[in-house]
């Protein structure tokens, strides 16, 4: 999660989700917005399917039709996202259940939206703290690549990434063989994709031949498809 934090955000409550929504780009994340519980779940499922769930939800439980419980199950039978839910302040039973279903946090309404900027902000935190924990080297022959310290490797010798250089590529071995085209890799690394050059990718990606490939001008694992974008072979 070392790119722009991507959060869902699932209110049917048009003024509210567009509030949060707002605030939380303001605060530098990337939002998606669904005001239809079963529409949700759609796109959560298709995201789990590519495997690019977002990093946090914030999810309203009156929702009509799928309400926020069932969306809440789901994911939780699918992924550790952390979830903070919306509840209205009458309903103490529905925090308990929320909680109990595996919610990270909640907010009561009516809320001040930067609050939720500094709940968001906290459990994103957390999370990080604890993907950080599990998450370990990845090997791929004479390559290392550690995310808890952000330490690349070749042949034991360390190898000297910018921190973005060190973002591209883990992005890529974290998803061997998928090709990225370079919009989606500045969307994922670079979080924005409205005023950076998509160039400044092809430039990083000839960077960081130099420094992992044997031969920077016939590379073996960071792969051109042409026409289309990049790929990590192993
Ligand atoms: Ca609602």
């Amino acid at each position: 999660m070392s790119f722009t934090p991507s959060i869902l955000i699932v209110e049917d409550e048009p003024s509210i989700g567009e509030v949060v929504a707002l605030y939380l780009q303001k605060a530098g994340y990337h939002t998606i917005s669904h005001t239809n519980g079963a529409q949700a779940l759609q796109w959560l499922s298709e995201q789990q399917r590519d495997a690019s769930l977002p990093d946090l939800i914030i999810l309203d439980i009156m929702l009509p039709g799928v309400d926020g419980y069932e969306i809440l199950r789901w994911v939780r039978d699918h992924s550790d996202t952390p979830v903070i839910f919306i509840t209205a302040r009458r309903e103490e039973a529905e925090r308990i259940i929320g909680l109990d279903l595996g919610a990270d946090d909640y907010v009561i309404k009516p809320f001040s939206p930067q609050e939720l900027v500094s709940r968001s902000r906290a459990v994103l935190r957390r999370a990080i703290r604890s993907e950080n924990k599990t998450e370990k080297a990845i090997v791929f022959g004479e390559l290392s690549i550690d995310p808890t310290l952000r330490l690349v490797t070749r042949n034991g010798q360390e190898v000297l990434l910018t921190s973005r250089e060190f973002d591209l590529l883990w992005l890529l071995v974290q998803h061997p063989r998928q090709v990225f085209s370079r919009e989606q890799l500045l969307d994922k690394v670079w979080g924005i994709t409205e005023y950076i050059d998509p160039g400044t990718v092809t430039v990083h990606l000839r960077r960081l031949r130099e420094k992992i490939e044997h031969n920077a001008s016939e590379p073996t694992h960071l792969v051109t498809v042409w026409g289309v974008g990049y790929k990590f072979e192993p």
